[in-house]
C-alpha cells in the first residue's frame, strides 16, 4: 500500500468519514507546509498525554496532573445537583447540553448507542460502570435519558430504561427522557442550545 493509500485508510476509520473526505484530508495534508504538519504530528502524539477519564461521569478531561485520580471538574463541582444524572452516549453529547447551560446536575458518557438486533448490548456500553454510578448516587432522584433521536438513540434508552427499572423500583428516582423539541432524526450534538434547553424542559 502506498503512503497515500495508508493514510486515507486511517481517515476512513474516523466517524462519518467516507473514502473521498478522507482522500480529501490527505490532499490537504499534502498541500500544508512543514511546520504545520510538524504541528499536527504533535497534537495528535499529545492527545493522550494531558487527558484523563473521569471515573464518575467516564468523560475524557484535561487533566495536568496525571498521577491523581481524581473526578473531572463537573463531578467535582459541589454546587452541581447530585440528585439528578443524564445519561449521554458520547462525550461531544455532553459538551453540546453544557454550552446550553440548561442543566446543573451531573453526567454519565455511556461510550456508545446500543445497536438493534445486538447480541451483547452491554459490552457496547459501559453498563456496569453505569450500574455501579446509580448505587453510588444515593440520593437520586432523577435520571434523563438524553440519546439522539434517531433510530439506535430510541432502542438505547429503551433498553437503558429496562435496565434501570429494577433500581428505579428499588430506589424510588424516575426516569425520564428529553421532550420532542429535539425533532426526529436529530443529533444531540448538532442540537442548538435553545432547542437543548426546551427538550430538557419538556422532558417526560
Ligand atoms: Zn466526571
Amino acid at each position: 500500500m502506498d503512503a497515500l493509500d495508508k493514510l486515507s485508510e486511517i481517515f476512513k476509520k474516523f466517524p462519518g468519514i467516507g473514502p473521498r473526505q478522507a482522500k480529501r484530508f490527505v490532499y490537504h495534508i499534502l498541500q500544508e507546509n512543514e511546520e504545520d504538519i510538524a504541528e499536527l504530528i504533535n497534537a495528535i502524539s499529545n492527545i493522550k498525554r494531558g487527558v484523563s477519564i473521569c471515573d464518575k461521569c467516564y468523560r475524557y478531561f484535561e487533566n495536568k496532573n496525571k498521577q491523581m485520580v481524581v473526578p473531572c471538574p463537573i463531578c467535582s463541582n459541589t454546587s452541581r445537583d447530585q440528585s439528578t444524572l443524564m445519561i449521554v452516549a458520547k462525550d461531544i453529547d455532553l459538551l453540546a447540553v453544557e454550552r446550553s447551560r440548561a442543566y446543573n446536575g451531573v453526567y454519565f458518557v455511556l461510550g456508545n448507542t446500543v445497536p438493534i438486533l445486538d447480541e451483547e448490548p452491554h459490552k457496547k456500553i459501559r453498563q456496569g460502570e453505569l450500574l455501579y454510578r446509580v448505587e453510588e448516587l444515593t440520593n437520586l432522584k432523577e435520571i434523563i435519558i438524553a440519546t439522539s433521536v434517531n433510530t439506535e438513540g430510541e432502542h438505547t434508552a429503551f433498553y437503558l430504561n429496562t435496565l434501570l427499572r429494577p433500581y428505579k423500583e428499588k430506589s424510588g428516582f424516575k426516569i425520564t427522557t428529553l421532550g420532542r423539541g429535539l425533532s426526529t432524526g436529530t443529533e444531540l450534538e448538532y442540537s442548538d442550545g435553545d432547542t437543548l434547553k426546551s427538550a430538557l424542559e419538556n422532558r417526560h
